[in-house]
């Protein structure tokens, strides 16, 4: 796919892959297409757009004032709501080997194809689970018990907050990847974030690299505790955002 952009690591994240790292994302990219033959799973197959959209999006969210989370080093528990053909969590698990990542999607067909992945890579810090974020947010093993929960282009911001919250332990922080935003959403959100428990820490813009495209990433640290009434029942949270 692309070896070729070893200074735009270094520039943008202050870091580059090891040679077994840039292999698996080759690797994660060739599974990607042969997987897009049966399933509809990404419509970003030209290279340098998988590169830029995929793996440099995935992990420039997890990247602040461009410094990879700390605790993703250490060993965070992570989980990953909506993962869908993997992202960001696949890139993540690659990169942070010492964490723990759990890939959610509530489409079995596409966390078989995850599981392919996940063989074929020998990730062995990743796991799987076919669920809804609504559900596994009541779930006593897997409510409060995660460092670091992403989620990118599954739905508002606002459902967002409450798909992830419920899922930090305390101290912990979500990563809500979207395109454009503005300081009104941001405000909007607030209220929101503020009865999940938790508050806006930092909302960054940033650009691609390639393409210049404008991103945003809002963090949201869990301050508090979230009521027990959240998140709501499957669905709520789309239908009637707080
Ligand atoms: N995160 C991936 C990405 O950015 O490429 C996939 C995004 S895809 C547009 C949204 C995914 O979220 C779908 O695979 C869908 O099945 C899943 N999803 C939507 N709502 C969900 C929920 N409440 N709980 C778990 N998964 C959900």
């Amino acid at each position: 796919m692309t070896n070729s952009l070893p200074e735009i690591w270094q520039q943008t994240l202050n870091w580059q892959p090891t040679d077994s790292q840039q292999a698996q994302f080759q690797q994660l990219y060739e599974l990607i297409l042969e997987g897009n033959r049966q399933l509809n799973l990404t419509r970003i197959t030209e290279p340098q757009e998988f590169w830029e959209k995929h793996l440099w999006d995935s992990l420039r969210g997890i990247a602040p004032q461009q410094q990879f989370i700390p605790s993703l080093q250490v060993g965070a528990s992570v989980i990953d709501i909506g993962t869908g053909a993997g992202f960001p969590g696949v890139p993540v698990a690659i990169i942070a080997p010492n964490s723990t990542i759990t890939l959610v999607d509530s489409t079995r067909k596409k966390i078989t194809f995850i599981e392919k992945i996940l063989s074929e890579l020998a990730l062995t810090n990743a796991k799987t689970l076919v669920a809804r974020a609504e559900e596994i947010g009541q779930q006593p093993e897997h409510r409060q018990k995660y460092d670091v929960a992403l989620i990118r282009a599954v739905g508002t911001a606002s459902a967002c907050a409450e798909y992830t919250l419920p899922l930090l332990k305390q101290g912990g922080l979500a990563v809500i990847y979207r395109g454009t935003w503005t300081d009104e959403e941001t405000t909007a959100l607030e209220n929101a974030v503020n009865q999940l428990g938790g508050a806006v820490e930092l909302v960054e813009k940033f650009t691609t690299p390639l393409t210049n495209s404008i991103r945003h990433c809002l963090y949201l640290r869990k301050v508090g505790t979230t009521s027990a009434n959240f998140p709501r029942a499957v669905g709520v949270p789309s239908q009637k955002p707080l």
